[in-house]
């Protein structure tokens, strides 16, 4: 039996059918889990060998956002992410650095820890650590060993792709005339390389290696994923999700262990989050548009607006990441915050419009039918929006009632659940991440904005949003003098 999550608003109910673009079948599908009301997910976690990018955010925002989702529907929510703390760059790196590969790690780990919760990025009920599961690789290895799917070469045990019919399913690589035998032992490589792949590798002098039945060595990275998917969840998952660049090889020879050891389906949806593109070009160290979330962040862009424009753009369609964007970003944040608080604050007349009601209820509908279409999070905003603009203009000529709040704050409050962006704690969360939080500097033009923009709000008497307003122009080095007979100027720090 399928989950049939329902939507009521007000007196209408409409069934919302959930649908995800399943990169397997390459057509967006009804979601509906193994079992009942419970989501099995799969995130394929960061490499700890540096501070992660940008690029990288986008996706774990884009599995923020599906999570949060399913969990609004009632779906009870088992995700696990990996963290591969092992690989080439690693060993290399840490080598390098004279460390150990947990001394190398820990630093980076952390670091995606603390950007997480600067995103708000919600906890994954498991968070597994590749070195902690070497043994379930080794046996996962050794399952496939004695169902003829491997063989050995020089101390390193390769993954035999001739012998899974289903290898490039996922990617749509054509195998036909592969030759057989042909190796490739790095934990990276493109489609033009695709070849039997090392499941276990022989350690080369001076590198980290386990002793294991399987004989001395470390996993591949392909290994990792595929044993802690079924270790935590189960034989068949029911979502898998992580940046489309990891299709091929990575997913492709996740399917190939998982599915030649249990003969069963590894994964029922697959969900790729395209690239993000800083100013039209696709994110890379080579290309030296490498940002971390520390540098944006020391430049004065707050969490909010990160996640806000890492999440405003459906996670299938490219991102461009500019200042201007991100600028936007802020600036829909701040808007959404004031309204919220406006609705708060201002003392509106008695008595409720059902006109209001009914805007909201709207408004709640189309959010909710954004994000049921694959997670179209462009559509689910424009609703908020829309209903943030005319609620605004209702308040503007006094047609909005005390009544009118509530189910307007509730729209908001099922937009930040997924969204959450409304709560101002961003100069907090940079503290805490030792960064001071002094802004870009406003032109002049900025300042006069936000300057009448809080004048308005103190007519309209919402002293909570003026004190923000104020606050905010402090924290970018403005300050106002309020004159006795109401005026205000304003001078830089
Ligand atoms: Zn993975």
């Amino acid at each position: 039996m399928s989950a049939q999550p329902t939507l009521s608003s007000g007196n209408r109910t409409t069934k919302t059918q959930i649908r995800f673009h399943n990169t397997m079948s390459g057509q967006t599908e009804p979601f509906v889990p193994l079992v009942a009301g419970e989501v099995r997910s799969y995130t394929c976690g960061p490499t700890v060998y540096d501070f992660a990018h940008i690029g990288n955010f986008r996706t774990f925002v884009f599995q923020d956002i599906l999570r949060r989702y399913l969990k609004s529907k009632g779906f009870r929510v088992i995700q696990v992410m990996n963290l591969t703390d092992v690989d080439d760059r690693i060993i290399q790196k840490s080598a390098a650095a004279g460390v150990s590969i947990r001394e190398y790690t820990e630093k980076y780990i952390q670091a995606y820890m603390d950007d997480r919760r600067a995103l708000n990025l919600e906890p994954p009920e498991y968070i597994a650590r590749a070195t902690e599961h070497i043994d379930d690789m080794v046996a996962l290895i050794q399952r496939l060993t004695a169902k003829g799917f491997t063989y050995t070469s020089e101390g390193s045990t390769y993954y035999r792709i001739a012998k899974f019919p289903g290898y490039g399913k996922l990617s749509k690589i054509d195998v036909a005339g592969m030759q057989t035998g042909a190796r490739v032992d790095m934990d990276r490589y493109d489609k033009d390389n695709a070849r039997d792949f090392a499941l276990w590798k022989a350690p080369k002098p001076g590198e980290h290696f386990w002793e294991t039945p399987i004989g001395p060595g470390r996993p591949g990275w392909h290994i990792e994923c595929a044993a802690m998917a079924l270790k935590y969840l189960g034989d068949t998952l029911d979502i898998h999700s992580g940046g489309v660049d990891l299709t091929f090889p990575h997913h492709e020879n996740e399917i190939a262990e998982s599915e030649a050891a249990t003969g069963k389906t590894f994964v029922r949806y697959w969900l790729h989050a395209e690239h993000l593109l800083v100013d039209h070009e696709k994110m890379s160290k080579s290309v030296g548009n490498f940002a971390t979330l520390r540098e944006l962040f020391s430049h004065g862009h707050k969490p909010s607006s990160i996640r806000f424009l890492l999440a405003s753009v459906p996670y299938r369609r490219q991102l461009n990441f500019t200042p201007e964007s991100l600028q936007g970003a802020a600036s829909s944040v701040e808007r959404m915050r004031n309204f919220v608080s406006r609705l708060r604050a201002e003392k509106f007349p008695e008595g409720s419009s059902p006109a209001i009601a009914d805007r909201a209820a709207k408004a709640k509908e189309e959010f909710d039918r954004g994000l049921a279409d694959d997670l179209n999070t462009a559509q689910a905003l424009a609703a908020v929006f829309d209903l943030v603009r005319d609620a605004n203009t209702a308040m503007d000529r006094g047609e909005f009632r005390r009544g009118d709040a509530a189910p307007v704050l509730e729209v908001m409050e099922t937009f930040d659940a997924i969204f959450a962006v409304l709560h101002d704690d961003d100069a907090e969360k940079l503290k805490a991440l030792g960064i001071s939080a002094s802004g870009p500097t406003l032109s002049d033009a900025e300042v006069d904005a936000l300057v009448a923009e809080r004048q308005a709000a103190r007519k309209r008497r919402d002293f909570a949003a003026s004190d923000r307003i104020r606050d905010q122009l402090a924290e970018r080095g403005v300050i106002l003098e309020d004159s006795r007979d109401g005026g205000v100027r304003w001078k830089r720090k």
